[in-house]
């Protein structure tokens, strides 16, 4: 194994997971939008999902989806954060479809859209529940038949998010009354919908029970994917592969110190005031990874003996004290990540980005 510290990535599974996860929907007539946010874009991840079977793409940052198009992919690509007013001409100019909920928004894109000869599509958000973005239930008909009178907008389907901050779960309840509003908006306004898109990776835990309504045509994975977890549902899909994903850092510096500081407490380096269990004397490491590089929270040990006990800036502290193997200066710790902790070493340029050899 390569020493220092760095972020492994083995292409091999991320093919492997989008294609199972392609396989598992299309059955049901459901196409899978494969997310790129949580590993910033990167090329080579981007390619072997479509490998595996990921025919069209979908990110929150307008900033990934140019880069995107600049390196030279031609796949369709939803833009999946509601777009600022300040920048409609560049989501006409590189995305396919966004997703909407703002009328001023929407108006603008369609005007964009329209002095160039085009037509943007979008999904209109609605909320059906989780209190993110989209119109409430009983505005959405009345937003849609707005929205059918513009001349650079192609309405192309309703669609829903949970799990983000409101921890609402898919359901048949909810995901039925975004279908109800789906043939309520056909029915009054007399348009087609042609997309009815269902939520993100905690929707797959439907899927795997059978219990997905009918209708549901899209979803917009990228957790499952990449991890193979279901945060909101705060476990691992037992069909998919955990381990696309590993962390290996560099010890800097292994000590045995007490567990409790000495001296007089004051505020950490994120002012906060620390609170220490007595533990006696325990054998610590310090790797190279900071909370510039890293979410603490988002780290596991794949030793389960070696604990986190903390970051700053720049140092990460694991208790090594009963650890498997004899951790010395220039040991490698390796660990998982969770989506948290994925987003942010994928965001930071201090940590190098290693494929797996053998891999695609
Ligand atoms: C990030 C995001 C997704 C993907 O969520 P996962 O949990 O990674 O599958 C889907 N939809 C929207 C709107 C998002 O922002």
């Amino acid at each position: 194994m390569k020493t220092g510290t760095y972020l492994e990535i083995d292409l091999n599974i991320i093919r492997e997971n989008s294609k199972l996860i392609v396989e598992k929907c299309r059955p049901l007539g459901i196409e899978v939008l494969g997310v790129t946010k949580g590993f910033s874009a990167k090329p080579r991840i981007v390619k072997a999902m479509i490998q595996g079977g990921i025919m069209d793409l979908a990110d929150s940052r307008l900033e990934n989806i140019i880069s995107l198009r600049k390196k030279g992919f031609i796949q369709n690509m939803t833009l999946l954060r509601i777009p600022r007013l300040s920048a409609v001409k560049k989501v006409i100019s590189v995305t396919d479809c966004s997703v909407n909920s703002e009328y001023s928004v929407i108006r603008d894109l369609s005007a964009a859209a329209f002095s160039i000869g085009k037509k943007h599509n979008i999904i209109l958000m609605v909320d059906v529940g989780d209190l993110r973005e989209g119109v409430l239930p009983e505005d959405a008909f009345e937003m849609a038949r707005k929205v059918s009178l513009l001349k650079g907008i192609t309405l192309q389907g309703v669609g829903t998010n949970m799990g983000c901050y409101g921890g609402i779960l898919p359901t048949l309840q909810n995901l039925n009354m975004l279908l109800d509003i789906t043939k309520e908006i056909e029915k009054k306004v007399g348009i087609k919908l042609d997309i009815v898109s269902g939520g993100g990776t905690s929707s797959l835990k439907l899927i795997g029970n059978g219990e997905m309504p009918a209708g549901i045509n899209q979803l917009r994975i990228g957790e499952g994917i990449l991890l193979g977890t279901d945060t909101t549902h705060d476990n691992f899909i037992p069909w998919l592969h955990q381990d696309a994903f590993l962390l290996r850092a560099e010890v800097i510096e292994v000590k045995t110190k007490p567990s409790v500081p000495i001296g007089e407490l004051g505020h950490d380096a994120f002012g906060n005031i620390p609170v220490f269990e007595d533990n006696g004397l325990r054998k610590r490491a310090i790797v190279s990874l900071g909370r510039q590089d890293v979410n603490v929270d988002g780290l596991f040990p794949l030793d389960t003996n070696m604990h986190v006990l903390g970051a700053s800036s720049d140092h990460l502290l694991i208790d090594v004290t009963d650890a498997a193997q004899n951790i010395k200066v220039g040991s490698q710790i390796s660990f998982k990540l969770n989506y948290q902790g994925l987003l942010f070493l994928c965001n930071s340029k201090y940590v190098k980005k290693v494929y797996k050899k053998g891999a695609l």
